[in-house]
């Protein structure tokens, strides 16, 4: 018997015993993989050559819970990119975006949108700061009976109301459109040159199966944008060792404040007595029993997978149905012989854009292009890439000379149209992404060595991401904050008495960022204060 037992030892899953742990609960993770860590994992997938084998970069994590779990102590360092993109074109020019050049960069595109450089970020940084003050509070939850349950929740909104008030009328139209717009529109109404919407842009769709000219797409945009890295707000790093050594640390910082992690050991049912959840069973029949059962999961795969539907209030499992989730990524890593020589940019030996975040899409219209290709033929021919090279900032992931790089690619259709399964088409889709990037660096397909290749179905039978979804659930405004995963249902607790949640389905979303597996614990602390969970011994 636990204080507490957690479904799943994701990064959010790990970081929620770390802080039940400190605080003296009893705890364990029940993970079903043979690691911990979820989509954030190091694995050696070719002999030598070592990648994060899903999320493969950093920003989101939270500086506070880096902080509290001593993530340092525990072995992680990150370190920051020499640039933060790298765009080869078409016509055979380029753009480098960061590394204090943006201006000068953008200046050969387009003087006017350089010129207009400081304005953008200071705008959208300010929404930005807003964002990143909300990631760790409970978003206010609708409740219904007595009008003082309600009381919690209007002291959160006026908190809110006066943090907005701070931002003027022009800043409140900024956020207004940034949580409903479309980056498309967004990026259009700042910028006439295309490579500099192409970059920014990128992150209106990176795991989100839209064009980036659909209503909802700039709020994906400013997800990417509240994180920081070593104190500097915005910036994109590598972990040394890949995304793995961030959940290694956090595994050990669970286990030295007393947590117990247990690996291999899938959860099949949510055990509920009494309309009480008071333990996991295991898939051979053991169950582990808990005063508080706290899930990492998708929330459709612990509503829908793991509880009786006559356990559950008439009507929720209905809407969990249509909980949306769904990226349309596909994830590659690759063992290469020598670094991509960009016709662009030519050279093989180590230079600050092979560190970049490399993006293959020159522009909105394109990216538009690829996802009206994958909604009517399952993927585009023409896709939208991003290459990062791991090893260009970290030697050990692979043998001295060579590299590892991973291959992030949207958009591909969760499901197919054609109703047949990724398994008949993933070395066929694989062929044609690495053939992309050979397009802008003629040696790449002939470096390549090995490979390793996930389909949205991979990721969904891999990592239990439903539909390949990174986010564990799209981030539109229906699904957010106070709707994330469903309104009533955003202060961490599920429907069922004991019953919590601490994955990327609650606020504030998806990426390697800790927040909700830190909100969650403080939520069942909480509980535990005010004698609703009571402690296990
Ligand atoms: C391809 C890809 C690229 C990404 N790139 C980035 C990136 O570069 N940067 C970034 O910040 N984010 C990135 N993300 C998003 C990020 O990885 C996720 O949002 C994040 O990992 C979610 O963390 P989590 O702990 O909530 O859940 P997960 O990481 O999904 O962990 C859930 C855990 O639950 C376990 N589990 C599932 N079912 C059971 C069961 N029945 N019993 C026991 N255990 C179970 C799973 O095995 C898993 O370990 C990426 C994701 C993907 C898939």
């Amino acid at each position: 018997m636990y204080d507490v037992a957690i479904i799943g030892g994701g990064h959010n899953g790990l970081v929620c015993a770390a802080y039940l742990a400190a605080a003296g609960r009893t705890v364990v993770v029940l993970e079903r993989r043979a690691v911990a860590g979820g989509a954030a994992v190091t694995e050696e997938f070719h002999p030598g050559f070592r990648n994060s084998a899903a999320a493969y970069t950093v920003s989101l994590l939270n500086p506070k819970v880096v902080r509290d779990l001593d993530l340092p102590a525990h072995g992680l360092r990150v370190v920051e990119r020499p640039i933060a993109n790298f765009l080869p074109l078409d016509d055979g020019r380029y753009l480098k975006v960061g590394g204090g050049r943006t201006k000068q960069e953008v200046a050969k595109f387009s003087a006017r949108d350089a010129a207009r450089l400081d304005d953008y970020h200071a705008r959208l940084g300010a929404i930005a700061d807003v964002l990143r003050a909300l990631v760790l509070e409970t978003p206010p939850n609708v409740v219904e009976g007595h009008p003082l349950a309600a009381l919690a929740g209007l002291v959160k909104t006026g908190r809110l109301a006066r943090r907005l008030r701070r931002l003027g009328l022009d800043g409140q139209r900024d956020l207004l459109d940034l949580f409903t717009g479309s980056a498309g529109a967004h990026l259009d109404g700042w910028f006439e040159s295309d490579p500099i919407k192409a970059a920014y842009g990128f992150d209106g769709i990176v795991g989100n199966y839209a064009s980036p000219y659909a209503p909802g797409s700039a709020y994906v945009l400013l997800h990417h944008c509240f994180g920081e890295v070593n104190g500097r707000k915005g910036v994109w790093g590598h972990a040394i060792g890949g995304m793995g050594a961030i959940t290694q640390a956090m595994a050990r910082a669970a286990t030295a404040r007393g947590a117990e992690i247990r690996l291999s050991a899938p959860v099949r049912e949510v055990v509920i007595d009494n309309g009480r959840a008071v333990g996991a069973r295991l898939d051979g029949g053991e169950v582990v029993r808990a005063s508080a059962i706290v899930s990492n999961l998708n929330p459709k795969l612990l509503y829908l997978d793991l509880i009786d539907a006559a356990a559950l209030p008439p009507g929720f499992r209905a809407r969990i149905e249509k909980y949306r989730c769904g990226s349309g990524s596909f994830r590659i890593n690759v063992a290469l012989a020598e670094l991509p020589d960009f016709s662009a940019l030519p050279g093989r030996a180590l230079a600050e854009h092979h560190g970049a975040g490399i993006i293959l899409a020159p522009s909105l219209a394109y990216m538009e292009q690829a996802y009206a290709d994958a909604r009517a033929t399952g993927w585009s021919r023409r896709p939208i890439v991003e290459l990062v090279i791991g090893s260009a900032l970290d030697d050990t992931l692979a043998p001295p000379g060579r590299h590892v790089a991973s291959l992030f690619c949207q958009h591909v259709a969760p499901q197919l149209p054609d109703g047949s399964s990724w398994d008949e088409h993933r070395d066929e889709v694989a062929d044609l992404m690495i053939a992309t990037v050979d397009r802008y660096a003629p040696n790449f397909a002939r470096s390549v060595l090995g490979r390793q290749i996930f389909t949205p179905l991979d990721l969904e039978r891999t990592f239990g991401l439903v539909g390949g979804d990174i986010f564990h659930g799209t981030l539109d405004l229906g699904q957010l904050f106070s709707a994330r995963p469903l309104l009533g249902h955003a202060d961490y607790r599920g429907p069922i008495p004991g019953l919590y949640m601490c994955g990327a389905g609650t606020h504030p979303g998806g990426g390697v960022t800790g927040a909700p597996g830190h909100n969650a614990a403080r939520e069942v602390l909480r509980d535990f204060r005010r004698g609703r969970l009571r402690r296990a011994r």
